[in-house]
């Protein structure tokens, strides 16, 4: 049988990649973001030790052009590339998947009722590449599949806040009905609070951050009551990403053990990370 092993709440900021590649991890601007990563990475590869992850992004236009876009995508491969930002690949080995349980999970959520796209061909952005060197080590590969689950929050209409909380729930059943062993850790990335256009350019709400974790840990019921627009409105129209980590949180039980979090917002966006074990 398999079990979740960890839930993930992480930010996916695009510029943390060229830092990660450049290894600016001791710079003053870089290190309170790079060091909040480590216990947690510690933490997965001696204790957590999963075999595969969910990994819940959303794709920036990489992948899904605007004219067809998913509200939730589900990879079914044994590999995945990345997608080409305009930038060219990161110097990082391919994504290794988990073409068996990715099958599984993806038949277990369409039987109850979540009418997910199955994707047989995905190629993953800086939503799934930023946080995935940060968390995992990547020496002769990275040593853990990943089953990359996009969500559509880039192109209204959005799944609601209680959608994504409700699918993290059906992931959860879905992990422990598989017939194989493994250990699987789950995460949500986006966010925190931050605006890239318009008017509000740069608008960063750390006070709307550290209570978004604080519920995401004791109360994720409230925010998944939450809209869109009150997000949007608090914390800055890209914010609304952090629906994502609900579907994390949805995957945990109802109480969670706090493994580590860690906030930084230097510039323009908020940078969180949060890890919980089941209570
Ligand atoms: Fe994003």
């Amino acid at each position: 049988m398999a079990k979740i092993v960890a839930g993930i709440g992480s930010s996916h900021v695009p510029s943390i990649g060229p830092a990660y590649d450049a290894k600016r991890f001791e710079e003053p601007d870089w290190k309170p973001l790079f060091d909040g990563y480590k216990p947690v990475k510690r933490w997965l590869a001696e204790e957590a030790r999963p075999d595969a992850i969910v990994f819940v992004y959303n794709d920036h236009g990489s992948d899904f052009a605007l004219d067809r876009v998913p509200t939730f995508a589900l990879g079914v491969c044994d590999e995945y590339q990345q997608a080409d930002e305009g930038f060219g690949s990161r110097p990082l080995p391919v994504v290794t998947g988990d073409a068996d349980l990715s099958w599984f999970i993806a038949k277990e959520l369409i039987y109850d009722e979540f009418d997910i796209t199955v994707c047989q061909e995905m190629k993953v952005d800086h939503g799934l590449m930023v946080p995935l060197p940060l968390l995992f080590s990547h020496q002769g590969g990275w040593p853990v599949a990943v089953i990359p689950l996009a969500v559509n929050v880039i192109q209204h209409p959005l799944p609601t806040a209680r959608r994504c909380f409700r699918l993290g729930q059906a992931i959860r059943k879905a992990v422990e009905a598989y017939p194989g062993r493994r250990r699987v850790a789950i995460v949500g990335t986006g966010g925190m609070s931050h605006q890239l256009h318009g008017e509000r350019f740069g608008h960063l709400n750390p006070e709307f951050d550290q209570h978004w974790l604080d519920l995401i840990e004791n109360d994720p019921e409230r925010l998944a009551n939450m809209n869109h627009r009150d997000i949007m409105a608090a914390a800055g129209a890209e914010a609304v990403e952090l629906i994502m980590w609900l579907v994390m949180r949805g995957a945990m039980t109802p109480k969670v053990r706090l493994v580590h979090r860690n906030y930084y917002a230097p510039m323009t966006t908020g940078m969180g990370l949060i890890a919980f074990q089941d209570a």
